[in-house]
C-alpha cells in the first residue's frame, strides 16, 4: 500500500500553493510515479498533489505558427490530434509506441517530460522540433528549451514549487520530413533499447537545407546528435550520405550495458535506425515538394 497524503488541486493557482511545500509532488497520469513509489526507487513524497481536474491543462492548439500542447494532455489524446497528424508526426509515432492503450489514456506528455527517463520516447521528436517548455510557480512564469530542460537520468531543472504548464514548437516550415524509430526487446509495450527521431528540411535543389537527429536510450539523457546533422547539412540525400551521418553521430552517444541491451548493441543498432529513419524523412520531405 501506499501511505501518503493526497491533496486535490481544483485550479492552477492551488496547484502552485501546495507545490510550496517542500515534499509535494504532482500526481499527473501516475503511470511512472505510482510504479516508482510501490518499487521504492523513487523517494517517496509526503504529499501527492492529483492535478486530473485540471482541465485547463490539457489541450493541442495552434496560434500564430506556433502549436502549444499542455502539459497534462495524455499520449491518447495527442496520437489522435489532426494538428499534430500535419505537423509532427514523428511526435504522434514516438507517443503511440508509449506502452498499452491503458497506459496512453493516463499517461500525459507532462509526465513523459519530467520524469526524465533517458528512454522517454516523446523527447527525441521534441528535440528535433527544439520545443520550449514553460515553467510556472506561485509567481513566476519562465521558458526553458527542452534541451536544457532534462539534466540527467531522472533529473530535470524544475525548482521548488515549479509544475510544467504547456510544451511549444514552432509549426515546421514546408519541405519538411520526420520521423521516429524505436528498437525494443519485443514490438509492443517495450521501453526503447534505441530510439532515433529525425527532421529533414529539403531545398528547391534537393539538398538538405537543415537537419535535426536526436536519440533516445544511448545516453543520460535523451540528445541531440550535433555531428550528424552537421554532416547532412547541404549535401544531396543518398545511401553513401545516411551512412556517414550514422558514423559521425557514434562520437556524439555513449550508451551503457543494461538488462535490456549491450552497449555494442545499441551502437550497432542507433546507426541503422538513423539511417532508416533518415530515408524515410527525406523521402517524405521530398514528396512534400511535389
Ligand atoms: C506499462 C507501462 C509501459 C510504459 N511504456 C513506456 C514507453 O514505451 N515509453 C515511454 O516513454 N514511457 C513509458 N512508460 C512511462 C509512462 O507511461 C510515461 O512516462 C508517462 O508519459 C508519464 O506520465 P504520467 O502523467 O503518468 O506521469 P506521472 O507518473 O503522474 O508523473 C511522472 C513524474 O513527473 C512529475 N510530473 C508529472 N506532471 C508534471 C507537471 N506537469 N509538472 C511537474 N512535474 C510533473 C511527477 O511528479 C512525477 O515525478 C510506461 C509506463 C507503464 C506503466
Amino acid at each position: 500500500m501506499i501511505d501518503c497524503e493526497v491533496n486535490v488541486a481544483k485550479s492552477c493557482t492551488e496547484l502552485t500553493q501546495i507545490l510550496i511545500e517542500p515534499s509535494a509532488r504532482i500526481l499527473a497520469g501516475g503511470t511512472d510515479i505510482l510504479p516508482g513509489m510501490r518499487k521504492n526507487s523513487i523517494i517517496k513524497p509526503i504529499t501527492l498533489i492529483d492535478v486530473s481536474q485540471l482541465n485547463e491543462l490539457s489541450y493541442i492548439c495552434e496560434h500564430e505558427g506556433q502549436i502549444d500542447i499542455g502539459a497534462l494532455t495524455t499520449h491518447s489524446k495527442l496520437i489522435t490530434s489532426p494538428l499534430l497528424l500535419q505537423h509532427a508526426p514523428a511526435l504522434i509515432d514516438a507517443c503511440a509506441s508509449i506502452g498499452s492503450t491503458q497506459t496512453r489514456n493516463r499517461g500525459t506528455l507532462g509526465g513523459n517530460l519530467c520524469n526524465a527517463s533517458p528512454a522517454a520516447d516523446s523527447v527525441p521528436p521534441l528535440l528535433c522540433l527544439e520545443a520550449v517548455v514553460t515553467l510556472s510557480s506561485h509567481d513566476n512564469q519562465r521558458q526553458v528549451p527542452l534541451s536544457d530542460f532534462i539534466i540527467g537520468p531522472g533529473q530535470t531543472c524544475l525548482q521548488q514549487g515549479e509544475y510544467l504548464s504547456h510544451i511549444s514548437f514552432a509549426v515546421p516550415q514546408k519541405h519538411t520530413g520526420t520521423s521516429f524509430m524505436k528498437l525494443g526487446r519485443r514490438n509492443g509495450m517495450s521501453i526503447a533499447v534505441v530510439s532515433t527521431s529525425v527532421l529533414i528540411c529539403i531545398d528547391q535543389n534537393g539538398n538538405i537545407e537543415y537537419a535535426r537527429v536526436a536519440f533516445g536510450s544511448v545516453a543520460p539523457t535523451p540528445i541531440l546528435s550535433h555531428h550528424a546533422e552537421t554532416a547532412l547539412t547541404g549535401k544531396t540525400p543518398s545511401a553513401q550520405l545516411f551512412s556517414e551521418a550514422a558514423q559521425t553521430m557514434l562520437t556524439d552517444i555513449n550508451p551503457i550495458d543494461d538488462l535490456r541491451a549491450s552497449r555494442e548493441y545499441r551502437l550497432h543498432s542507433a546507426g541503422v535506425l538513423l539511417q532508416r529513419a533518415l530515408q524515410t524523412a527525406c523521402h517524405q520531405a521530398e514528396m512534400d515538394m511535389r
